[in-house]
């Protein structure tokens, strides 16, 4: 047995009913691999890699190590005006994974910092392009983009916008792309390529001139795994290049094998300007995340400020490019690149699409969709909709499996390290929580 906490009050839980929290507890006291225990010593099957941060398994020694190593080289390092070997070695390893092109990066420590950072350099892009008066952003219904101010605004999960609408900035948000027709699609859907005209029609409504840019999860994670129709982002390229609009892909969830490539980008074959990256980057072990852009717009920005004597971002955090951080993700990286873990996620996807799209018939589900290492479960609501995702998701837990859920839907998202077994359970624990009538 490990230690459970006796006194519940003092620490606020984010996104949880802490009432109901507080009552009956479900905790994680250790882990290893693709499982957690719990403070009781039951075992629970990580089916969402905690969320969506650890394809490598959990307890990797060799993040462990690499963090050990570098506290006791260099622990922390200021990046105003100063810098550390190590996130130039991680910039360049990135550079090397990431699509042709997009080889700057500017190091944040949480999802929601880099799209914020993200929308800053959009910003500051075309200030520094003299197109100062572009400061709207588009992004699309369902889509969340983190919780920070500018990320809020651009939440297309309302609940996360409608209480703080005071502080959030001006967005136009397009429709999401599922349609009934979709229903039980495995990959991208052959129909719904059209709605990515809704970024042309608010370029017309709203004037392309102020709009800085548009920004898309390409596979919208955290609403239950939306897979984008195919031509979709093709089309939302070409409508973003011919009004000048910058094109944001949010790959937090799919960025680093989630997809089968390194990142979604890839995987689609759709090159956008700038690419937000953040979990998976060390395996969930440190907090970290980065934005990467490509050297045209770094130039732009570069050359806007002269020889002036200041910086040409007006922006950046304390735990930006923490070398802590950067050793963790590079140990992360070797691992990815040692154990071809994105070439094994691509090799297991069948396998666990198969599975997942095996759950069809059972009484509690309505739909099934999927790509990669990542499938959304949607549950037919109880009598309030959005209530099924949690009470399936805590009868998991007691049944033995870990998984994300939102809404009336289940997110799952094994580790890329799961053997086919691992997937076997999982199914089995699946089938048996929602074969039951409710
Ligand atoms: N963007 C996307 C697409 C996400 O899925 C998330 C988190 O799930 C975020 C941003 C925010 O990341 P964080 O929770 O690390 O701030």
């Amino acid at each position: 047995m490990l230690a459970r906490p006796t006194n519940f009050d003092h620490h606020w839980l984010p996104f949880t009913n802490n009432r109901m929290f507080r009552e009956t507890p479900q905790m994680f006291a250790k882990a290893e691999g693709v499982r957690y225990l719990t403070p009781e010593g039951d075992t629970v099957l990580d089916g969402s890699s905690g969320l969506f941060c650890t394809p490598a398994g959990h307890g990797r020694r060799e993040i462990a190590d690499a963090v050990h190593a570098q506290l006791m080289t260099l622990d922390y390092t200021p990046h105003f005006q100063r810098a550390a070997p190590v996130s130039f070695e991680l910039a360049e390893r990135l550079a090397g994974l990431l699509p042709e092109g997009l080889d700057r990066v500017f190091f944040a420590s949480s999802g929601s910092e880099a799209v914020d950072s993200a929308m800053k350099i959009c910003l500051t892009y075309h200030r520094a392009k003299g197109e100062g008066q572009r400061t709207r952003f588009v992004s699309r219904n369902w889509g969340y983009h983190g919780v920070n101010l500018g990320g809020t605004s651009l939440a297309g999960m309302v609940n996360n916008r409608r209480e703080f609408s005071g502080v959030t900035c001006d967005v136009v948000h397009m429709r999401q792309t599922w349609s009934e027709e979709q229903r039980y699609t495995q990959g991208q859907p052959e129909t719904g390529a059209e709605l990515a005209d809704d970024l042309e029609e608010i370029c017309r409504t709203y004037g392309a001139d102020t709009i800085a840019g548009v920004f898309v999860e390409p596979i919208a994670g955290s609403i239950g795994t939306v897979v984008p129709p195919k031509g979709y982002l093709e089309r939302l390229r070409a409508i973003a290049d011919r009004y000048g609009l910058l094109l944001i892909f949010d790959e937090v969830i799919t960025g680093f094998g989630r997809t089968g490539a390194a990142f979604a980008s890839q995987a689609f074959g759709v090159t956008p300007d700038i690419v937000t990256m953040a979990k998976a980057l060390t395996n969930g072990a440190i907090p970290m995340s980065a934005v990467a852009t490509t050297a045209a717009i770094q130039d732009t920005v570069f050359a806007a400020a002269g020889d002036q004597d200041r910086p040409e971002l007006f922006h950046g955090y304390t735990y930006s490019a923490h070398p802590v951080a950067c050793a963790a993700a590079l140990a992360t990286l070797d691992i990815y690149r040692d154990e071809k873990l994105f070439e094994r996620a691509a090799a297991l996807s069948p396998a666990f699409l198969d599975m997942i799209f095996g759950l069809r018939n059972l009484p509690q589900v309505s739909d099934l969709r999927g790509y990669g290492m990542l499938a959304g479960i949607q549950l037919a609501p109880a009598d309030k909709p959005g209530a099924k995702g949690s009470l399936a998701q805590r009868a998991l837990f007691d049944a033995g499996l870990h998984v994300k859920a939102t809404g009336d839907a289940l997110i799952v998202a094994p580790a890329f390290v799961s053997g086919e077994d691992d997937l076997e359970q999982m199914g089995d624990i699946l089938r048996r929580v929602l074969g039951r009538a409710d």
